[in-house]
């Protein structure tokens, strides 16, 4: 049997101002959880399919998300760690606020839920061997932030230029290039952190094979249903698929994004045409003899 993960990272909107470099949080504050959240949950429910959420800590610290997060959690979908303030910048930081980061998002999460969560997924999927040496000691029991994808990167480190040229600074950082040298299927962490060993589980945020093209929300939303269906059936013979949203995913033009606009290609999308492109994507999975779980249970099948 093979299977299928899905999971969504929710960034609220003000973090895309912050790697946009725009000033200033707009009238968009709460629109990851006020309305993208719900509409994933609906969009989950109408495919049967479970969700894994990863969750910036700070964000519950509004009461009307604690509750959301607990909805989720009832419905059966797992809520994991994505730090508890989302800094970009985090694997340049001391070791100390690296434990400050995680433990803080562990604690964040049990509080609010009563659960521990046992995943975590590192912003800007940037790992560093003293980060895994830190979710190893607070007993996280995998990790997800592994994005071994050429195309990304450079997409990334051009943008970042091109920033840095007009005198604009970002909150995002380019990372080491050795990442790219990971494993693109689930693996056990080794050291360095990018071969493996015998380490926690690692699931990477799914490439296409041999053009490692990212297979994301963001790149199936921009392709439309015919480009996701292309973009799946690249994967016809990989034995696990772990496909990344955003909250973004789940926001369309009409969602008063409109600071985002010039900087962010698929904030310009329609709302129907995102949802059809990602449902198009899970249909075709389904239909390829992927069953879908959790990212928790797809790590217990990591050996
Ligand atoms: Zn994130």
């Amino acid at each position: 049997m093979r299977l299928a993960a899905i999971s969504i990272d929710l960034d609220e909107i003000h973090h895309y101002y912050a790697i946009h470099g725009l000033t200033g949080r707009g009238r968009a504050t709460d629109l990851v959880y006020d309305r993208a959240v719900p509409r994933a949950s609906d969009w989950a429910q109408a495919l049967g399919v479970p969700l894994t959420f990863f969750v910036v800590g700070s964000d519950l610290s509004r009461p009307e998300n604690v509750e959301t997060l607990r909805a989720l959690a009832s419905q059966g979908h797992e809520l994991a760690n994505h730090t508890l303030s989302h800094h970009y910048d985090l694997t340049h930081r001391a070791p100390r606020e690296l434990e400050r980061e995680v433990a803080g998002g562990i604690d964040a999460l049990l509080r609010a839920t009563g659960q521990r969560p046992t995943g975590f997924r590192a912003p800007g999927y940037l790992l560093s061997d003293e980060l895994v040496g830190v979710l190893g000691a607070l007993g996280v029991g995998y990790d997800s932030s592994v994005f071994s994808s050429p195309a990304y990167y450079a997409a990334k480190a051009a943008k970042l230029m091109s920033m840095r040229l007009r005198g604009k600074s970002s909150r995002s950082v380019r990372g080491s290039a050795k990442a790219l040298l990971a494993p693109t299927r689930p693996y056990r962490l080794g050291t360095p952190y990018w071969k493996a060993g015998r380490g926690l589980p690692e699931l990477p945020i799914q490439v296409t094979p041999g053009t490692r093209l990212p297979y994301i929300g963001t790149s199936l939303v921009l392709s439309g249903p015919d480009g996701a269906r292309l973009l799946t059936r690249t994967l016809m013979l990989e034995p696990f698929v772990n496909l990344e949203l955003h909250g973004l995913d789940f926001l369309g033009a009409d969602d008063e994004l409109d600071d985002l606009l010039p900087h962010q290609p698929d904030a310009r999308l329609g709302r129907a045409h995102k949802l059809a492109a990602l449902s198009a994507a899970v249909e075709l999975l389904r239909k390829m003899g992927f069953a879908f779980i959790r990212l928790d249970e797809a790590a217990r099948t990591v050996s």
